[in-house]
């Protein structure tokens, strides 16, 4: 399989089938504390970069060989090793599969496209959407992201609050927490009003525990990581 990976479990998702639209390490950001490596082409073109017919093609073989997995499947998931918003057949590319299996569907994005309303639209018919903020302040946005020079964090804000209004399935934020970096209280604070007016369903927060991009990044302690939970409130966990 080419594009398709997994099924992959996590504790957000349980069983999840990945598809990955883009190729190794293309985004739109470059974040200090990816998993994946240093961005190899920080883009924010979008463009068809695997041919839609290939992707449908290859779920669908997916599907039709493993029966028994798929039923057990609780999420069929555009993520992978890029940015997949950079995709510019996901509209088009989730009403197919929807045809093709009732298995929820949910893009995970680092949410620099979402200022975008015709990026937004195409996600519309998702099941469920988990996008990224990391930072609210330009400094800090700069510093843990290190986004494409065509992003302002003010957009990301926005595209993020429309997204809300417009978007009928759950979200879920994700905020990855580095030490020294992002996790002042201020800055907390901060991010507290942006999530207020984002109003997401759940709020996950996440630090680093594997190799980064970049050396020297620091996990948040449990301690801090509890005590921004309380000040995000009720609907926030840590994952
Ligand atoms: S947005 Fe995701 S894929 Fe892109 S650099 Fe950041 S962590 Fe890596």
């Amino acid at each position: 399989m080419k594009n398709i990976y997994g099924p992959v479990n996590s504790r957000r998702l349980k069983l999840s089938l990945g598809i990955s639209l883009i190729p190794d390490k293309t985004c739109s950001f470059n974040c200090i504390y990816c998993q994946l490596g240093p961005t190899k082409e920080c883009v924010i073109e979008r463009k068809e970069y695997v041919l839609e017919e290939d992707i449908v093609a290859e779920l669908k073989s997916w599907l039709d060989n493993n029966i028994t997995d798929a039923k057990q499947i609780n999420y069929i998931s555009f993520s992978g090793s890029g940015e997949p918003t950079l995709y510019n057949k996901i509209g088009s590319l989730i009403k197919r599969i929807k045809k093709i299996t009732a298995i929820p569907l949910t893009v995970i994005t680092n949410s620099s496209l979402l200022h975008i309303a015709s990026v937004r639209k195409e996600l519309l018919e998702a099941h469920l959407i988990i996008p990224s903020l990391d930072a609210v302040t330009k400094e800090v946005f700069q510093k843990i992201d290190r986004p494409h020079s065509g992003i302002k964090i003010e957009d990301v804000i926005e595209g993020l609050i429309n997204l809300r209004q417009e978007f009928k399935g759950k979200i879920w934020l994700e905020v990855m927490l580095v030490k020294g970096i992002n996790d002042d209280l201020r800055h907390i604070r901060k991010l507290k009003e942006a999530i207020e007016k984002i109003k997401p369903d759940k709020i996950h927060l996440n630090s680093p525990v594997r190799a980064t991009a970049k050396s020297g990044i620091q996990a948040v302690d449990a301690k801090k990581l509890r005590k921004i939970k309380e000040i995000l409130g009720d609907n926030c966990e840590i994952i």
